[in-house]
């Protein structure tokens, strides 16, 4: 659903859309940058550059170079140096959202919060089975 809001980029006021979260002029931009790192890194010798490197050589911020690989638009299968950011620490990943190490806590952390829940559980069945056993003494 379109939506008005602030370009992140220029804060113009734009019509945000599923597909569409800058404005159109930052869009053209980044178009244009994504043109420039492209040509960059199709030639040979630069296909093993990192994202310091790309900024460095193109000028193109080392933030919409990251978004790029993030999109997909320039795969790391393609050019093994290249990073974006995991969404939780920022570290460099080249798959998925997060980096392994924020995976991993995530997942111990769902393992504990099961862990939690399943002697919550325990818990209140044997809270439950006293008081059943409470009753029925009480009606002897
Ligand atoms: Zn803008
Ligand atoms: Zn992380």
């Amino acid at each position: 659903m379109a939506e008005v809001a602030n370009c992140p980029r220029c804060n113009a006021i734009f019509m945000k859309g599923p597909s569409v979260y800058v404005c159109p002029d930052c869009k053209k931009q980044e178009e244009k940058d994504f043109q420039t790192v492209y040509a960059f890194m199709r030639k040979k010798q630069n296909r093993t550059a990192n994202v310091q490197e790309i900024e460095y050589h193109t000028g193109v911020e080392e933030k919409l170079i990251r978004k790029f690989v993030a999109q997909k638009r320039l795969h790391p299968a393609q050019f093994p140096n290249l990073m974006y950011s995991c969404e939780r620490c920022g570290g460099d990943i080249q798959d998925g959202r997060l980096c392994s190490s924020c995976t991993e806590e995530i997942h111990s952390g769902l393992n504990k919060m099961k862990r939690n829940e399943e002697l919550e559980k325990h818990k209140r069945e044997a809270e439950r089975a006293k008081n059943k056993t409470y009753y029925s003494l009480e009606d002897d």
